[in-house]
């Protein structure tokens, strides 16, 4: 395997610098840390699709450029290191996309793949419950047949994005029969998020910020065209959709600018008239984080070759957001130590270093082990498909 690049792909790496370089000169955008789920800016994302940088690993006959996700991997890497706002179509490419090329229909395909090349359209998706996190086969909302529609009823949480994103993506129960096993009983919809009978509510993070929110269904009724792949099937599709979320870069990077800030503070800072940079204890500190950071990423890079070489890297995706995950929370735990007070400080504060990134990506920390499954879920994952261990 090798994972150097070729020209064209270090053409990209450079094109794509070099665009958010002056970009983020006109001071047009919002950048910053953990972007993808903080900021939402429908005219940013529109930017990349005019450079044909959203969904360029889609096949081409759904419109994407056909390139492989190699070279997703090195746009994203790029965006998210910059802090770009990648909010608004950053579900759809990652995600929203792959699944409805991998299983939804004619009509679902012509309805949504071109919108959202064309960054006309944002996501969210619509699976915790209260009482089904990582458990999701315990889904309660219910989506009950009536002629040509579904009537919905239920509530979802920790849906990020669901106060401003167009559609969800939603796991609902189908079936009611007892003897049905409990992953046939589910199915994927579509959910044009302004349907009458929604109810949205924002719920906010450690940090004060809103992001994500509970939303509520009370007889929601949508039309069985929106239904995505079999119905029955949602469970395993999930599990697909699932890998293409664990399997990207942005585990890693999502908070970049806090590891740029700790060296930025290490090597500018002295303690007692000493340099920080001159700290065996700091410069350990700050070589192991290195070590981490690069392994992260090539393996990363590697998982990706995997996706391009049209495999579903189910317990390599799992090994990789877990190794990702406790990089990031090692990362600001770290910053918040070296940088003692200073680290603490919010951005509200006069006092305040970095624009506040550190203290508030220690507060984000705990959150990077649960998103899209959590660490020990994982584990469960690379035990069982990985090590082929026997199920618990
Ligand atoms: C920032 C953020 C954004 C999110 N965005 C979305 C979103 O947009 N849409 C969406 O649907 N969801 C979203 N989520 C929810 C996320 O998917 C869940 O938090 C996650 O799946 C865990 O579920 P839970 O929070 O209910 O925790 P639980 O499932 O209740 O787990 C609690 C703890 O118990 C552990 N645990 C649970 N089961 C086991 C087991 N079998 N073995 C060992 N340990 C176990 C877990 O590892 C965890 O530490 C988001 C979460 C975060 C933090």
């Amino acid at each position: 395997m090798d994972l150097r690049l070729t020209e064209a792909q270090s053409k990209l790496q450079k094109e794509i610098r070099d665009f958010l370089e002056s970009i983020k000169k006109t001071g047009e955008y919002p950048f910053t840390n953990d972007s993808l789920q903080l900021v939402f800016s429908p005219e940013f994302s529109q930017r990349l699709a005019e450079k044909g940088w959203i969904g360029i690993a889609w096949p081409k006959e759904f419109g994407g450029q056909g390139a492989g996700y190699l070279e997703r991997c090195i746009i994203l890497e790029e965006l998210l290191k910059s802090g770009a706002p990648v909010g608004y179509h950053y579900l759809a490419d990652r995600q929203v996309g792959p699944g409805i090329i991998h299983f939804g229909s004619d009509f679902l395909k012509d309805e949504f793949l071109q919108k959202m090349l064309n960054a006309q359209v944002s996501f969210c998706l619509l699976f915790s419950e209260p009482n089904a996190g990582s458990d999701l086969a315990a889904c309660e909302t219910t989506a009950v047949e009536e002629g040509d529609y579904f009537i919905i009823n239920g509530q979802k949480t920790w849906t990020s994005h669901g106060h401003s994103a167009d559609y969800g993506w939603g796991l609902m129960r189908t079936s009611f029969d007892s003897g049905t096993p409990r992953h046939n009983a589910f199915s994927e919809i579509l959910i044009n998020m302004k349907t009458p009978g929604i109810i949205i509510r924002p719920v906010i993070n450690m940090v004060g910020l809103h992001s994500f929110n509970e939303v509520f269904f009370d007889n929601v009724k949508i039309h069985k065209k929106y239904l995505i792949g079999e119905k029955g099937n949602g469970f395993r599709q999930i599990m697909t959709n699932l890998v293409y979320e664990r399997a990207t870069i942005d585990r890693l990077i999502q908070n970049y600018s806090t590891k740029e800030a700790l060296f930025e503070y290490v090597k500018n800072t002295e303690k007692n008239g000493v340099p920080l940079s001159k700290d065996p204890l700091i410069r350990d500190g700050l070589a192991r984080l290195e070590v981490e950071f690069q392994v992260g990423r090539k393996y990363i890079y590697y998982v990706t070759t995997l996706l391009d070489d049209g495999k579903i890297p189910d317990y390599e995706a799992a090994i990789g957001k877990n190794f990702c995950t406790l990089f990031e929370a090692k990362l600001s735990d770290l910053a918040t130590n070296i940088m003692g007070l200073h680290g603490l400080i919010m951005p509200e504060s006069p006092e305040v270093l970095f624009k506040g990134i550190v203290a508030e990506s220690y507060l984000m920390s705990p959150s990077y082990t649960l998103q899209g499954g959590s660490v020990e879920i994982l584990k469960n994952i690379i035990s069982k498909r990985g090590l082929k261990l026997a199920s618990k």
